[in-house]
C-alpha cells in the first residue's frame, strides 16, 4: 500500500508541473489481470518486442457499449494522451466462462489494441480459422470457454501470441492439414500399439524396443516386428549403459533375466527357488557401474553387490514402490508411496524428498527423469487429477514450474525423454515439446499440422530420432511416430 502511494505521489509531482487543470490519470493494474499483463510482457521479451505499458489502466465496467451491441463487448481499449485503458465487462460470458486461457486472450487483444497499436484484421487461415486474435467477431481463437474444444485449440496459441507480436508471421502448421513437419516423420499405424506400449528404449543400433501384451516388440525401418524370446510372460524392459537390451520375465515358477549376445537371447539372471525376487519384477535398471537393481509387486527393492550378489533393501514402511530412474551424480532415484529416496549407494541410506508435506500439492509421481545437468525432472499427478511438472536440484531444492509460463498453459505432461545433449523432451497432451532453455518449445517445431497427436510416451535415440506415442486426437487410433531431428 505504501509503495502504491509513493509511485502516486511521484506521478502528481511529474504532471502536475504541466499542467495544474489537468489531474493526472490514476492507472491501475488490478491482481484479476496481473498475470496476463506479466505474461504478455513475458512473451514480448521471448520474441524480443519492446513494449511499454507505463500509461496501461484497467477498469471493470459492465454494459460497455449502448445499443444493439449492448452486453455483447467484452473489453474495449480507449487511448488518450496519458491513459491506455482497457475496460473488461466481467458479467459478459466469454469472461464468466473463459478459464484463464479466454481471459488471457481477451486481455491480450486489447493490449493489441491499446499498447501494439493494432487494429482489427478479419483475414483467415486456409483452414478457415481467423489468422488473428485482432479479429472483431468470433469465438475465442485458442482460449475457448469450451473445455472440450479448449484442448484441441489450445496449440494455436503459440502462432497467435507470434501473429500478435508480428504481423509479418507466416501461417502455421496446422493451418493445413497436409502440412508436414519439419523433420521427416515415419507414422507406425499397427493395429498392435492399441493394446499397449510399455517399457519403450531404444539400442544402440537406433532401433525402437517395446513390450505389448507380454511380447517383445523391435522397430525395423518403417515396420515393427515380433521378436520371439523364451519367456512365458514379459515383465519389463530396460537398456544397459552401452544400450543392449535387458528383458526380465518369467518361464514356470521362476523369475529370469537376459540379453542378447550376437543376437542370441542368454539368462543372465535366475531365481533360485520357485516364485523368488525376479518372479513379480516391475522394473528393473543398471546403475553407472552396471549394478541390477530392480522392485517388484511385494513393494522390495534389490540391489546387486560388487560381488554379483543380489541383496534386499529393506524399507520399515514397506510401502508401495511405483517407479525407479537413473539420478545425478550416479545416484538411483526410487518412488516409494509419496517419497522420492534419492540412494547415492546401496549401504547408505537414502536421501528423501517428501512429496506430501512439502511446498507441494499433493501427489503421486508419474514419470521421473535426469537431464544432461542434474535437474530431476518429475510429473506430478494430484487427487485431483491435475498435473504438475517439478524440478529438483540438490542444491536448489525442488520447484514447481508454473506451466503457462513455460509455453505450457491447459496442457498435461505425460512422459519425458532426455536427448544425446542432455536435453528434456516431453511427451504431452498438446504434442512433442522440447526444453529450450527457459521454457517449452512451440507446437509446430516439432509436430504436424495433422494428425494431431496426444502423446503419452517419448524416447529419443542416439542418432536425435524422437520416437513418440500417442493419440490420434480426432480418431482416437493409438500411433507411433518417428521423426528425425537429428539432435
Ligand atoms: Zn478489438
Amino acid at each position: 500500500m505504501r509503495y502504491s502511494v509513493f509511485i502516486l505521489l511521484g506521478l502528481l509531482l511529474l504532471v502536475s508541473c504541466q499542467s495544474e487543470e489537468d489531474p493526472p490519470p490514476i492507472r491501475v493494474i488490478p491482481d484479476l489481470v496481473q498475470s496476463h499483463v506479466d505474461r504478455f510482457l513475458l512473451e514480448a521479451e521471448r520474441r524480443g518486442r519492446q513494449v511499454d505499458i507505463s500509461k496501461l489502466s484497467f477498469e471493470f465496467e459492465n454494459d460497455l457499449t449502448s445499443g444493439p451491441n449492448r452486453g455483447l463487448v467484452v473489453a474495449t481499449c480507449t487511448q488518450t494522451q496519458d491513459l491506455h485503458l482497457i475496460q473488461i465487462d466481467t458479467t459478459n460470458t466469454f469472461w464468466i466462462f473463459g478459464g484463464e486461457m479466454g481471459h488471457e486472450e481477451v486481455v491480450f487483444h486489447e493490449l493489441g489494441h491499446c499498447i501494439l497499436d493494432r487494429p482489427h484484421t478479419e483475414s483467415k487461415l486456409t483452414n478457415d480459422a481467423f489468422a488473428s486474435i485482432m479479429r472483431a467477431q468470433g469465438s475465442l481463437s485458442y482460449g475457448n470457454f469450451n473445455a472440450l474444444v479448449r484442448n484441441e485449440i489450445i496449440h494455436r496459441r503459440d502462432y497467435y501470441l507470434d501473429e500478435l507480436l508480428d504481423e509479418t508471421t507466416s501461417a502455421p502448421c496446422w493451418a493445413d492439414d497436409n502440412s508436414n513437419p519439419s523433420f521427416p516423420m515415419t507414422l507406425f499405424q499397427d493395429d498392435l500399439l492399441r493394446f499397449g506400449f510399455l517399457f519403450p528404449t531404444t539400442d544402440q543400433n537406433n532401433q525402437l524396443w517395446f513390450v505389448s501384451q507380454n511380447q517383445l516388440y523391435r522397430s525395423d525401418q518403417d515396420a515393427l516386428d515380433a521378436v520371439s524370446i523364451d519367456f512365458e510372460g514379459i515383465n519389463a524392459l530396460t537398456r544397459d549403459q552401452q544400450g543392449n537390451i535387458w528383458v526380465a520375465g518369467k518361464k514356470g515358477d521362476r523369475g529370469m533375466i537376459g540379453t542378447f549376445v550376437n543376437d542370441v537371447f542368454q539368462i543372465i539372471y535366475e531365481d533360485q527357488q520357485p516364485l523368488g525376487p525376479l518372479f513379480d519384477l516391475r522394473q528393473f535398471l543398471f546403475d553407472q557401474d552396471d549394478h541390477l537393481w530392480f522392485f517388484n509387486d511385494q513393494g522390495s527393492l534389490w540391489v546387486e553387490d560388487t560381488q554379483g550378489v543380489i541383496n534386499e533393501i529393506i524399507d520399515q514402511d514397506n510401502r508401495f514402490l511405483s517407479r525407479m530412474a537413473l539420478g545425478p551424480d550416479g545416484a538411483v532415484l526410487v518412488v516409494r508411496g509419496f517419497d522420492l529416496q534419492i540412494y547415492q549407494n546401496s549401504i547408505d541410506p537414502p536421501q528423501i524428498l517428501n512429496f506430501n508435506n512439502s511446498i507441494l500439492p499433493p501427489g503421486s509421481i508419474s514419470d521421473l527423469i535426469t537431464d544432461g545437468e542434474g535437474v530431476v525432472w518429475i510429473i506430478t499427478q494430484r487427487f485431483q487429477g491435475a498435473v504438475t511438472l517439478v524440478r529438483y536440484r540438490s542444491a536448489t531444492g525442488v520447484e514447481a514450474l508454473n506451466l503457462a509460463d513455460v509455453n505450457m498453459p491447459d496442457t498435461f505432461a505425460q512422459g519425458l525423454a532426455v536427448d544425446g545433449q542432455g536435453v528434456l523432451w516431453l511427451a504431452s497432451s498438446n504434442g512433442l515439446k522440447k526444453w529450450e532453455g527457459s521454457y517449452f518449445s512451440n507446437y509446430c517445431l516439432y509436430n504436424a499440422g495433422s494428425p494431431i497427436l496426444s502423446f503419452s510416451d517419448v524416447v529419443i535415440d542416439a542418432m536425435g530420432n524422437v520416437w513418440g506415442y500417442g493419440e490420434d486426437a480426432t480418431t482416437f487410433q493409438k500411433k507411433l511416430l518417428r521423426l528425425e531431428t537429428g539432435s
